[in-house]
């Protein structure tokens, strides 16, 4: 019999899914379940190879299982409350379509006004940097890794629960959900569908100090997320926040301090018996 072929959800991205239909039937293959190792919580790698043709297969095994196996849930993760709605759906393929339109990146989703009043912002040039990778989506966080054939665990270091991507790590994550909240912004990052979203809100208030320490306290929540994975030093949303109040402080003080006077020095020669040697760095 020929590969049957439908469209189907991987990852979040919509694929052309090719089976044999023969196959799944004899084999009784009716839920996504029949095809997982629970015992182990792996995928039935032989089996997956067996019953799809070679790219299918291959993304279905770079998906990742939890490695804790709780029960299943019906949840939406592109909305707060967890619910799909029509227009939930909307947004999501409409930011799909964008991130995978050929111009790449997620620069397609702001406009030059956008990055004009983010990089005008009173934080630190790191601060800025960091910021401009999570939207733009170049950090190197696991569940990129993972498409990308790195061998990592997908999950998030942090909480464990879901794979690490912006959205879970700087919105959703148990770790850092509160830490914007519990700011002086009392950001709700719930609010917003996606991290997208957040990132225009905080634009359209054109306040630029609202701009820089949101970028603060970004770096800040990256940073945390490093001292952990890294040097196994966890961060408490109080560190975070105590982190990105002394570099607030810093800049403030920076801002503050008289500018260098330059002196116009004259040059003169040499003592007697001497030589001089002028010099630039
Ligand atoms: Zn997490």
């Amino acid at each position: 019999m020929e590969p049957k072929s439908i469209y189907g959800l991987i990852n979040g991205c919509l694929v052309d899914l090719h089976y044999r239909q023969d196959l799944a039937a004899e084999l009784a293959l009716s839920k996504v379940a029949n095809l997982i190792n629970h015992e182990q919580h792996s995928w039935k790698k032989d089996l997956i190879e067996h019953v799809f043709s070679p790219s299918t297969a291959e993304e279905i095994l770079s998906i990742p299982l939890s490695i804790n196996g709780g029960l299943d849930v019906l949840f939406w993760t592109t909305d707060s409350r967890g619910q799909h709605t029509s227009k939930a759906g909307y947004n999501f393929l409409m930011h799909q379509a964008s991130r995978e339109a050929p111009s790449s990146s997620s620069f397609v989703l702001f406009t030059a006004g956008f990055w004009k009043g983010f990089w005008a912002s009173t934080a630190l040039p790191r601060c800025k940097q960091v910021s401009w990778r999570v939207v733009s989506g170049y950090l190197p966080l696991r569940a990129k890794l993972i498409r990308r054939h790195v061998d990592v665990d997908p999950g998030c270091n942090l909480c464990a629960e879901e794979s690490e991507t912006e959205e879970h790590l700087f919105m959703h994550c148990p770790s850092t959900c509160q830490v914007l909240f519990a700011s002086p912004l009392s950001l709700r990052v719930d609010n917003f569908l996606t991290f997208a979203d957040f990132w225009r809100h905080i634009h359209e208030l054109h306040d630029s100090e609202v701009m820089a320490l949101v970028q603060t306290t970004i770096y800040m929540m990256w940073e945390a997320r490093n001292h952990h994975q890294f040097q196994q030093r966890p961060s408490s949303m109080e560190d975070i926040l105590q982190r990105v109040a002394s570099v607030q402080a810093e800049v403030r003080v920076g801002a503050s301090a008289p500018a260098t006077i330059e002196r116009n020095v004259a040059w003169c020669g040499p003592n007697r018996g001497t030589y001089k040697c002028n010099f630039d760095a």
